[in-house]
This record gives structure tokens, C-alpha cells and sequence, in this order.
């Protein structure tokens, strides 16, 4: 029912010519894979030229963040209606942006809500951070920044949600397929309590955090795992080729 999303978060890593080699790499093996939708999220500075090169294939582009308003004195920003032109996703929220740049609930709020308003995908990544999940409070953590991200948003149709524990992202220590399930029943079941039934049965929610091509399956073959988003991984066109792959041979 829900098609399964693998994306790629390139990070701050690769030079406009370094984006355009690696989409080349990975292109036509990831145009062959049907039934999964694959995104890849480069650099701001890289989106035009990728665009071009994946044109004309079934590979859809995201950006790593946005600022909420349309326009205007906001130096160094880039708007959704910018990025609308582009790309059809958006990675809103990453627990990068929180830790460095100050990202609150509210932030993230006022940029799901105007990704949202021009059509843009956001992928709202969500998770606890180490102490969190030592003291327990992943359930509490995690719900609590949905209800701030999606706080006064009545229609979620395009949002796709990551669940991302932070002290799993670039540490090579994954969660267990089973853990990362559960959390992501509990985020469908409390997206359940917000949002009407057809809603939230199409809701995809993925997995993030150290995924790489040996680990993949583990997440994706969890039935509430819809997909996964893949940074470090991401950035070897073999690697994320076979996450790909994988994925559609489970979900497909
Ligand atoms: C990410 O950047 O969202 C991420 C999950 O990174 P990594 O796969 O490198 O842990």
C-alpha cells in the first residue's frame, strides 16, 4: 500500500563536479529499480546540475533544509519556493540542525508547514539523543517533538517522517531492526491519535541511522519500516545501489 522510499542525505560532502560524478555512478542502476521511490538529497549548490543529470529517470531529488519564509532579507537562506523549482523533497528537522544550528520544534514546525504550503515532500526526521535513550525516554522524546513538529498542521498528504536516534547517526552503532520497529509503530500509532485513518495508513516512516548495504535488510524487512534514509552510505553509489535493491526485493 505505502511505496517504499530509500533517500540519500549527501550531508556537506561533494563539490558540484563530485555531485554530478556520483549521480552518474548510480543513475541508470537506480532507474532499472522500480517500485521503490529513490531520492537523493545533494548540496544546495549541486541540485541544479543533479537535476539535470537525472532528468528523464525515475530518481527524485530533495534538498537537506529550508528556511520557512518565501522571501526577503534573510542572507545565505534558501526559500521553499526556491527549492520548489528543483526538487520535490525536503529533509526538515535533522538532529544535525538541531545540535548545530539551534533548531527548535518551532523552527521545525514553521518549515513542515511551508514545505508543505508549496508541495514540497518533507521528510521530518525525529529521534532521541544518547541520554534520552539510556534514561528511557525515547517513547516520550520522540512523541513530543512530533506533536512540536506538526503543531496547528491539519493535512500531512506528502509528509514522510524519519526515525532517526541521534546517537545512531554517523556512529556505526545502528539500532536493532526490532527497536527501530517498535518506535516507528509507536510514531504511527500516535500519528493515528492526530490524523484520520487514511492518513496515517499512508504515511511512510523510515528508518535512519548508520544504514549502510549489511545492514539494510534488517530495517526494511520490519513491517512498519517503509524505507530508510541513508547518510555515510549514501555517498558510495554501490553501497546505496544495493540498499535500493534490497529494499524493492523485500517491499517490492
Ligand atoms: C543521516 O544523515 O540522516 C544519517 C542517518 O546518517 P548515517 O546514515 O551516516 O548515520
Amino acid at each position: 500500500m505505502r511505496v517504499p522510499l530509500v533517500a540519500g542525505n549527501w550531508k556537506m560532502n561533494t563539490t558540484v563536479n563530485e555531485a554530478v560524478a556520483l549521480v552518474y555512478k548510480m543513475r541508470l542502476g537506480l532507474d532499472e529499480i522500480d517500485k521503490v521511490e529513490k531520492v537523493v538529497c545533494p548540496p544546495f549548490i549541486s541540485l541544479a546540475a543533479v537535476k539535470e543529470v537525472i532528468k528523464d529517470s525515475s530518481i527524485r531529488l530533495g534538498a537537506q533544509n529550508m528556511y520557512f519564509e518565501s522571501s526577503g532579507a534573510y542572507t545565505g537562506e534558501i526559500s521553499p519556493i526556491m527549492l520548489a523549482e528543483l526538487c520535490q523533497f525536503v529533509i526538515i528537522g535533522h538532529s544535525e540542525r538541531r545540535q548545530y544550528f539551534g533548531e527548535t520544534g518551532e523552527i521545525v514546525n514553521r518549515k513542515v508547514r511551508a514545505a508543505l504550503k508549496v508541495g514540497l515532500k518533507p521528510i521530518l526526521c525525529i529521534g532521541e539523543r544518547l541520554d534520552d535513550y539510556e534514561a528511557g525516554r525515547t517513547e516520550k522524546v520522540v512523541t513530543e517533538q512530533l506533536e512540536s513538529s506538526l503543531a496547528g498542521i491539519g493535512d500531512i498528504s506528502g509528509l514522510v517522517i524519519a526515525y532517526e536516534p541521534v546517537w545512531a547517526i554517523g556512529t556505526g552503532k545502528a539500532t536493532t531492526g526490532e527497536q527501530a520497529n517498535e518506535i516507528i509503530g509507536l510514531i504511527r500509532r500516535n500519528m493515528a491519535k492526530l490524523y484520520d485513518k487514511e492518513a496515517t495508513q499512508s504515511l511512510r516512516i523510515l528508518y535512519g541511522g548508520s544504514v549502510t548495504a549489511v545492514n539494510s535488510g534488517e530495517f526494511i524487512k520490519q513491517p512498519e519500516i517503509d524505507g530508510a534514509l541513508v547518510g555515510g552510505a549514501s555517498l558510495d553509489a554501490d553501497q546505496f545501489l544495493s540498499i535500493v535493491r534490497q529494499t524493492a526485493k523485500i517491499k517490492g
